[in-house]
């Protein structure tokens, strides 16, 4: 009989989307597109990443500040604390907050390549740290990262559990997922999260895949697990772009639409700029395009 269809007349589930900055002007229409193509699915929030480094980070802020002015979306920008001090991470918020945005994903980031974590001195040493710290700068809306699979250099996934309700209780509001590809490892997670007292939503992070190489890079650097009826289902689909983005869009369906027969009604989607599956997959929870608002014609005319 398959997957239960969403009821429709429940409400339809809760979305988000994250992009990365462009670094290029290529890259950057091809994200506009991807916004505003996006943007009729009435997500709850849209989030920018934030990279290591002077230049991406003026990006991720002029990105999120582009949101503000010309679209009607709720943006949330990404803010990491490595290798920076407080008070920078502080001011870097504070432009935030001036700019109008209210919702901050707030994480550790990871060291350069080949090396080991070190706290900036003077900086904040963990998420944690840098939630309060942001707390005390304004009272932003804030986002942690969880890990259905541990964060690699977590002593044990109890004492990874335990960071994430820290997080939590120093004010953050939601936990968003690293990307996993067994609807069986979030759930069980979801269980563990109950288990530490966490009663925040815990979101899953989607990663629709278009490019099967290039999600396994990705599952490496972050210890997601690649399930092999994963490699197997991609498998022999190297040269047929085609094909690969159709198993990819029933890969992601099928997932998607586990966790909701599992009663989960709220996802984050890493759209990776494209647009495409990110969209069909929501049209198959159930969200529909609603036309842009008027006042959004008229920033989009102006833009
Ligand atoms: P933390 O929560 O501080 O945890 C880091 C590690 O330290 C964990 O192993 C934790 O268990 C451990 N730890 C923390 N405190 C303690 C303590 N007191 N005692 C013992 N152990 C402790 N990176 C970017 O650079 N830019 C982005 O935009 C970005 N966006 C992301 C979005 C999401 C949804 C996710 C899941 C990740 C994102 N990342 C991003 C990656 C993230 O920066 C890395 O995973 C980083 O290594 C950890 O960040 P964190 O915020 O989870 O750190």
């Amino acid at each position: 009989a398959g997957l239960p269809m969403r009821d429709f007349a429940s409400p339809a589930p809760i979305l988000s989307f994250e992009f990365f900055p462009p670094r290029t002007e290529a890259l950057e229409s091809q994200l506009w597109a991807c916004i505003r193509r996006l943007e009729t699915m009435r997500p709850s929030f849209v989030s920018v990443t934030y990279g290591a480094g002077g230049s991406t980070q003026a990006r991720t802020h002029d990105t999120v500040a582009r949101i503000v002015r010309e679209t009607s979306l709720t943006p949330a920008a990404h803010l990491t604390c490595v290798g920076a001090s407080r008070g920078a991470v502080d001011d870097v918020a504070r432009q935030y907050w001036d700019a109008g945005v209210r919702h901050i994903v707030a994480l550790r980031g990871d060291p350069p390549k080949d090396s080991a974590f070190e706290a900036h001195p003077g900086g904040y040493a963990s998420a944690a740290e840098l939630v309060a710290g942001l707390k005390r700068v304004a009272d932003f809306e804030i986002s942690v990262a969880a890990y259905p699979e541990k964060h690699p250099e977590a002593t044990s996934v109890q004492a990874d559990l335990d960071n994430l309700k820290r997080k939590l209780d120093a004010g953050a509001t939601r936990a968003i997922t690293q990307v996993f590809f067994e609807a069986d490892t979030y759930l069980r997670f979801l269980d563990r999260c109950l288990a530490t007292g966490i009663t925040e939503p815990v979101v899953p992070g989607i990663m629709p895949v278009s490019n099967f190489g290039a999600a396994v890079r990705f599952a490496a650097s972050c210890g997601t697990t690649v399930p092999d009826w994963l490699a197997a289902m991609f498998g022999g689909t190297e040269e047929d772009a085609d094909t690969r983005r159709m198993v990819g869009a029933v890969v992601a369906a099928e997932q998607v639409r586990l966790l909701q027969a599992n009663g989960v009604d709220e996802f984050h989607f890493y759209t990776l700029n494209r647009p495409d599956l990110t969209y069909a997959i929501a049209h198959v929870l159930g969200v529909r395009p609603q036309a842009a608002r008027p006042a959004d014609d008229a920033a989009a005319a102006a833009g």
